[in-house]
């Protein structure tokens, strides 16, 4: 299924990038290689929204290209999304990171004031694409899509519906970066797939909202609980994202 809309997202899409890119709203500016915009397929109905990009995403420009990167495409990969399907991005543009004592730099987390500073750049990506789903990777991401406190390790795979985005279907996931933190342990190919499956019942509810654009109930409004993916449909799968 194609939008006939996705000529015209990608124009705004890209204007948006432009500007973005010579942002300067936030102390992150001055220490960064380079802005991280989002990527991907600007026309999906699925977005994928972390936190704020690491030093190989700094270098390269390009969302979730390091380890916790390279995790999420293979969790993505299990349930047949490609990275060009899907728009993937941050809400945080700049590589958030402080010197260590051997002159090094070291990745930290966004302060309060760089996510409200950054906030106008993930709103206005989201209000052009107008995804049917998004998926927040990781806390913070949560929280600023759905405006409250988020338990992730509660709520993951939950659906939650915003109001904002006309209304999209939102479900937390745990962060990869958390999950590669566990490689070598028991849990972590447990949690590599309980991803993967999270992603892939995103996918389903995209598959479900292209096919039926319905407004949720008012049941619904108030924070659906966990759908089961539909059986999977191979002949259709490859054209779900038509890219
Ligand atoms: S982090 Fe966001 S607000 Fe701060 S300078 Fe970069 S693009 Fe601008």
């Amino acid at each position: 299924m194609r939008d006939p809309d996705g000529p015209a997202v990608a124009e705004a899409i890209a204007e948006l990038r432009e500007a973005a890119l010579g942002c300067v709203a936030c102390q992150l500016q001055a220490d960064r290689t380079q802005v991280v915009f989002g990527c991907g397929n600007p026309a999906t109905p699925m977005v994928l929204v972390g936190q704020s990009p690491g030093e190989q995403e700094d270098q390269s420009g390009e969302p979730f290209v390091g380890r916790a990167g390279q995790l999420l495409t293979e969790c993505l990969a299990r349930c047949t999304i490609q990275r060009r399907h899907v728009w993937i991005t941050n809400i945080v543009k700049c590589r958030p990171w402080t010197r260590t004592e051997r002159g090094k730099g070291r990745n930290r987390d966004p302060e309060e004031d760089e996510i409200q500073a950054c906030r106008q750049w993930i709103e206005a990506e989201l209000a052009l694409i107008r995804p049917k789903v998004i998926v927040c990777i990781g806390k913070p991401s949560a929280e600023l899509v759905l405006g409250r406190p988020i338990p992730i390790s509660q709520v993951r795979g939950r659906w939650f519906v915003d109001h904002r985005f006309r209304p999209a279907w939102v479900m937390p996931v745990l962060h990869p970066a958390y999950i590669v933190r566990k490689q070598g342990q028991a849990d972590y190919e447990p949690l590599c797939q309980q991803l993967a499956d999270d992603l892939e019942t995103a996918r389903q509810k995209a598959r479900q909202l292209l096919k039926e654009p319905v407004q949720p109930t008012a049941a619904e409004l108030a924070n659906a609980e966990p759908t089961a993916p539909d059986p999977l449909d191979e002949a259709d799968q490859p054209s779900l994202f038509d890219a």
